[in-house]
């Protein structure tokens, strides 16, 4: 166990860590014990009110949204300096609380910092065009900040996906009120010091820790709170779209995916092979992107599938905090108990080659062998539905059109992985199939400039880059006559 862990989580309002207005709280596992190990605060209504409230307040009296982009830059490059002077620290709460392979969240608390950095660039870069018509009238665009953002995480990669939002709002001067997923609440209890020091004014970033259901449900119904960025299922998104619609909130939508990695017999199989492992077990399988369904064109369905099985019995599950390991332990119980069950069901649906279970030697904990399901039928479970963890479906095809139309035919609409060494057809199926993001003989890498997001039951609505600083602020017109020789006139008579 980590070294000063505290005992509980309060939430932060206004600069001050309080607890809940009623005294709640909710109780916090360890992965690896499923033994509580914290207490948070848990927020109802009432705490969600007292968030919004002070988020108001620095809005409209605070100097945060009249701040220049370049001094509020400043202030957010301090913020990514500080966490990377913690990444260490940040690393190994996280992969505590999370289950995550320790070497794992290091990359991810790095990236928290770089997502900082890039929001901090991107507004002072930022120029909006002025449109001028010669003598007649001039156009410009000014850019506002919209008030008080919600901002609604999930549990997989918690502060990762926190920098995420919280980078490009404050960056465009909103203030914030952040729910956190109650499975991992202890890495967003950091973001409090990070900001005071900083020197981030208080009241400009407020987060109110609870259930989905309580919290999460009043900061979506608050009259007070323009606009939702949320990350997390497509059926929390459905609900959270449905609360939201009578007061015409603004939305952004991160939802669950079913990605396939599309593997063509002319791929390079060596690369192939490695990517789609990792692509699908690393983070523990709990990653939006990870390529859980692996199409493979049938002349090398046996050499793929006896290798990547092989490989996957290699990978290394293990405690979180040891630096060897590769999958570590899934978040909490409930979830473990839902991945467990996809594993059941697929037992009946297709052929087990790797995994299964438990794997031996882990008496405790949420641990899981990577587990790998061949012959996967199109309409069997664990081809159509979000497992998130450690856990692929393998489908063979015969040609290109049945490949997209396997590819395609789920509800989900995430990302989607090509293997092949034809540029026309890499090119020609990534126009075709049916997702936000598409990697062509590549790793989950991108820049952060780039669109991201997922269509049908993956998202709503794009981030990254000037998308994120075009959800987050107001862009109104503003039109100047340079001369009224062009006015028209009315009821002047002629
Ligand atoms: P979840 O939908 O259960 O919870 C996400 C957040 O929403 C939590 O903070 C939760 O407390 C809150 N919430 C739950 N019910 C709510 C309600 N009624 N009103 C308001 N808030 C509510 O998701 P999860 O299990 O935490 O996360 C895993 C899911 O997130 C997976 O489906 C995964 O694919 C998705 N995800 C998507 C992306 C992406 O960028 N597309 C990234 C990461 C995770």
């Amino acid at each position: 166990m980590p070294a000063d862990l505290p005992e509980r989580l309060l939430h932060y309002i206004g600069g001050e860590h309080v607890a809940s207005a009623d005294g709640a709280t909710f109780e916090v596992l360890d992965p690896t014990s499923n033994e509580t190990y914290l207490h948070a605060a848990a927020g109802q209504a009432a705490d969600v009110d007292r968030a919004v409230a002070a988020a108001q307040r620095a809005f409209d009296e605070g100097p945060w949204p009249r701040m220049l982009p370049r001094e509020r830059s400043r202030v957010l490059h301090r913020v990514a300096d500080i966490v990377e002077s913690r990444d260490a620290r940040l690393a190994e709460l996280e992969s505590f609380d999370s289950g995550l392979p320790i070497t794992q969240a290091l990359g991810q608390a790095r990236r928290a910092a770089e997502n900082f950095r890039f929001f901090a660039d991107l507004v002072v870069a930022q120029t909006d065009d002025a449109f001028k018509v010669p003598g007649r009238q001039l156009n410009y665009v000014n850019r506002k900040p919209i008030g008080v953002a919600g901002l609604i995480t999930p549990w997989n990669t918690p502060f990762m996906l926190e920098s995420w939002k919280l980078g490009p709002a404050l960056a465009t001067g909103n203030t914030v009120v952040l729910k956190p997923a109650e499975f991992t609440p202890l890495s967003a209890s950091l973001w409090a010091g990070i900001f005071e020091e900083a020197g981030v004014p208080a009241g400009v970033f407020n987060l109110v820790h609870g259930l989905g259901e309580e919290a999460g449900d009043a900061l979506v119904k608050h009259p007070g709170v323009p606009l939702i960025s949320f990350t997390g299922e497509s059926r929390t998104g459905q609900l959270i779209f449905a609360n939201a619609a009578p007061h015409l909130k603004g939305l952004s939508m991160e939802l669950g995916g079913k990605s396939p990695a599309v593997v063509f017999a002319d791929a390079d199989l060596d690369a192939a092979i490695d990517a789609t492992i990792f692509g699908v077990f690393s983070l523990n399988g709990e990653r939006c992107t990870a390529g859980s369904r692996i199409l493979v064109q049938r002349g090398i369905y046996d050499e793929f599938v006896e290798r990547f099985a092989a490989q996957a019995t290699r990978v290394v599950v293990g405690p979180p905090h040891d630096e060897r390991t590769e999958v570590g332990a899934l978040v909490h119980p409930e979830h473990y108990a839902k991945v467990m069950g996809y594993i059941e069901v697929g037992r009946t649906e297709a052929r087990l080659v790797a995994g299964g279970g438990c794997p031996d030697g882990f008496p405790t904990g949420n641990y899981v062998a990577p587990t790998v399901f061949v012959d996967v039928p199109a309409d069997a479970r664990i081809f159509q539905e979000e497992i998130f963890g450690p856990v692929v479906a393998i489908t063979p095809f015969d040609t290109d059109d049945e490949a997209l139309a396997l590819a395609n035919g789920v509800r989900y609409g995430l990302a989607a992985y090509i293997w092949t060494n034809d540029l026309t057809r890499a090119h020609t199926f990534a126009q075709a199939v049916e997702s936000g993001m598409v990697w062509l003989n590549s790793n989950n890498v991108r820049d952060l400039r780039t669109p991201f997001g997922g269509v049908k039951a993956s998202g709503l609505g794009h981030e990254g880059g000037y998308r994120s600083v075009d959800f987050y602020t107001h862009q109104q017109a503003v039109h100047i006559s340079l001369g009224s020789a062009h006015h028209p006139t009315f009821g002047k008579g002629h």
